[in-house]
């Protein structure tokens, strides 16, 4: 049965999720570590921002991390090492999924999702999570000004 996701409106039409979806794709990287891995980072950052798992205040943190990485600012390694000195949980006072979620997400249109994401050879998969990941924060960029 065709159909759609609730929170990012991706269609799929014989059927299935996102959260299958993503499920697939961690079991490439889980196979594939050195190809389909490559991208591991940017595939849960997108899959969590674009499904509003994170509380609001994550939200925004995940949105500048993922513009990190996309840049080349930042490095998987790098963030832990940043995270455990900024976000460790002794040191903060927010839950990263608990808590109130983001306001305005459901004003956001999304151009892409998972859907469009192929998963047939490492070489289409990482520039099709580039590219999605890419489109969601172009998507959410009126939201960087509103929570500076
Ligand atoms: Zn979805």
């Amino acid at each position: 049965m065709p159909a759609i996701c609730p929170q990012c409106g991706a269609q799929w039409p014989e059927g299935g999720s996102c959260r299958e979806r993503f499920e697939l794709c961690l079991a490439h990287e889980y196979e594939h570590p050195e190809s389909y891995g490559a991208v591991h980072h940017l595939l849960v950052t997108g899959y969590m921002l674009q499904h509003n798992l994170y509380s609001s205040t994550a939200w925004i943190e995940a949105r500048r991390m993922l513009a990190g990485f996309l840049s080349g600012e930042l490095t998987p390694a790098g963030q832990r090492a940043q995270n455990r000195d900024r976000l460790g949980s002794d040191k903060r006072s927010w839950s990263i999924t608990k808590g109130p979620r983001l306001a305005e997400f459901d004003s956001i249109r999304w151009t892409r999702t998972l859907a469009d994401v192929p998963t047939d050879s490492p070489e289409t998969y990482c520039a099709g999570v580039r590219a999605w990941t890419e489109s969601l924060l172009n998507d959410t960029r009126a939201l960087e000004d509103l929570h500076e």
